[in-house]
């Protein structure tokens, strides 16, 4: 039994604390309020992170604002040339930053590089953004009038981002906000905090001047600092469904733009026609990469009867050969991030028993490649979960992946649509028809066809539909660009003396303006 490990060591007095990064150089907390930072394959605490007070969060807010102006007016090719330097720099060093995320998180190392990658997609997005704000411009709209429309940045913006993704989760938005014109206060997890103070410091040696991104590390009174500020324009926030509804109810009321991704609970669809092969090896990639702490996991497999029985079998086989260790070991799974969810994710295999679900793999008797204090549930498979289950209603972000039994189609498309949550899922089928239906009908924001996880290229836009996104914009795409700008629309008249056109003011008129 993993769950019965030794409790994590925290033996606080000798450790390192992570502070922020303001004017552009690592800054010690002075709040003296600071929370463990664990390696999960450990199980030890391996530093402090700080936690910040009213008047850090006040001093850090005050340097974006006092950055703001410069950078603003910086030229678009010189904003473009850092994006472009930060890009390199993320090719040279990635190894080095993937090995501070296992450290913090405990993913392995080939998924932090898979992160870094996704994170960097933004970046290089981020290199077109001349070409991204491009206005647009309509001339001789009325006899001498022209019309267009400019986009400016909106100052000081607030990123809270959350422990699973402590690189690419920042990386969907500071790029966009900050080669816009923005400049940045980033509120990472406390639970792997380090990663944004590498990207902080990478992205000065790229030439972004001090005080564009600053980093605030905290907990609630970070983030509530950040909600209440009159001097923050946006929040965009990524987490769980209950704090995602509480910054944007919070953020809106205080006057500010807010997008806030929350939580999941994402379904494959599995038709009788589906290739098996392709579906297990999705499943089990899908549902124990990264231990299941992805936004876009996979948590409930509904097979279309009568293919249960044989993708369980393949599944099963699959999973007895996954390696669960320590991510800087070669393994293909590694570790919970805390040894409080690791707890909280395996009492979900109890919950199954009771409620009568079939606990066909079960994590807990895992023999990792690791530390014995470490973090370790193994995945986890349930079979014919009842729907009334908190295992089928509740988002439990680990290694335990759901099978629900359905008979139809029908059947398959209504469930996934009465979920609360309506982040990513997925059909697997070799049916055409019925996967372009399904793209139609299912009531979620991120669809795959024989694609497990559906996270869409940089160029199109992240986000959910329902509980699983509070706001009107999603992340990065074109979506990012509108969310980080504001419009102007400019209706201009210079009057010519040698305009043969006819072109006159009008003079003295009272009735509303036309285009007549
Ligand atoms: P979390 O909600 O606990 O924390 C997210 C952020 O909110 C952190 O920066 C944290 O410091 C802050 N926070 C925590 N409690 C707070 C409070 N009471 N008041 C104000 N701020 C608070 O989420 P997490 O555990 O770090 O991340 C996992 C969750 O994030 C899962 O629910 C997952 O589905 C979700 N997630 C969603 C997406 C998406 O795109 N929809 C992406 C990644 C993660």
């Amino acid at each position: 039994m993993t769950t019965s490990t030794a409790p994590a060591t925290t033996n606080t007095a000798t450790l390192p604390v992570v502070g922020h990064w303001i004017d552009g150089a690592l800054v010690p907390s002075t709040s003296g309020r600071t929370q463990p930072v664990y390696d999960p394959a450990l199980g030890v605490a391996t530093k402090e992170v700080a936690l910040a007070s009213q008047e850090e969060i006040d001093t850090a807010i005050a340097s974006a604002k006092a950055a703001f102006p410069a950078w603003r007016d910086l030229s678009m090719a010189k904003k473009q040339q850092i994006m472009f330097a930060f890009r390199e720099i993320l090719n040279r060093d990635k190894a080095e930053l993937a090995e501070i995320i296992t450290s913090e998180h405990g993913k392995v190392i080939s998924d932090a590089l898979g992160e870094i990658a996704r994170g960097q997609e933004v970046v290089e997005l981020a290199t077109s953004m001349p070409s991204l704000v491009k206005g647009e411009f309509s001339e001789n709209v009325s006899t001498g009038v022209d019309v267009f429309s400019i986009r400016q940045p909106l100052g000081v913006v607030g990123v809270i981002s959350p422990f699973n993704f402590p690189v690419m989760v920042p990386l969907w938005f500071l790029p966009i906000a900050i080669a816009a014109g923005n400049t940045v206060v980033l509120k990472p997890s406390e639970k792997d905090p380090s990663a944004a103070l590498w990207i902080a410091a990478k992205l000065g040696e790229a030439g972004l001047p001090d005080g564009v991104l600053t980093v605030l590390n905290g907990d609630k009174t970070a983030v509530d600092g950040l909600l209440t500020s009159p001097d923050v324009e946006s929040i965009s926030f990524v987490g769980s469904t209950p704090i995602a509804q509480y910054v944007y109810e919070t953020g809106t009321k205080h006057g500010k733009r807010v997008q806030a991704l929350g939580g999941a609970k994402n379904h494959m669809l599995v038709l009788p026609d589906a290739d098996l092969d392709l579906v297990a090896d999705s499943a089990v990639n899908a549902g124990f990469g990264s231990a299941g702490e992805r936004c876009m996991a996979i948590s409930v497999v509904v097979a279309v009867e009568p293919v249960a029985d044989d993708l369980i079998a393949k599944i099963v086989e699959r999973a007895g050969m996954l390696r669960i260790g320590d991510g800087r070991r070669g393994c293909d799974m590694g570790p919970l991030v805390t040894e409080q969810h690791r707890d909280k994710v395996a009492s979900y295999i109890e919950v199954a028993e009771q409620d009568g679900a079939e606990v066909v793999v079960d994590g807990r008797t895992v023999q990792p490649d690791g530390d014995e204090n470490g973090f370790w549930l193994g995945p986890t498979l349930i079979d014919r979960v009842p729907t009334s289950s908190r295992v089928y209603t509740e988002e439990i972000f680990g290694p335990v992946l759901s099978v629900v039994r359905v008979a139809t189609y029908e059947e398959g498309v209504e469930l996934i649509n009465s979920g609360a949550f309506g982040n990513g899922t997925a059909i697997f089928t070799n049916d055409g028809g019925a996967a372009r239906r399904f793209q139609k009908d299912v009531q979620v924001g991120m669809i795959g066809i024989n694609v497990p996880i559906p996270v869409p290229v940089a160029y199109y836009s992240f986000g959910g539909w329902k509980k699983s996104l509070f706001g009107d914009s999603k992340a990065y795409g074109q979506d990012g660009v509108d969310f980080f700008t504001r419009q102007k629309a400019v209706t201009s008249r210079w009057t010519d003396p040698a305009d043969r056109s006819g072109s006159t003011h009008g003079g003295v008129d009272l009735g509303f303006p036309s285009n007549a």
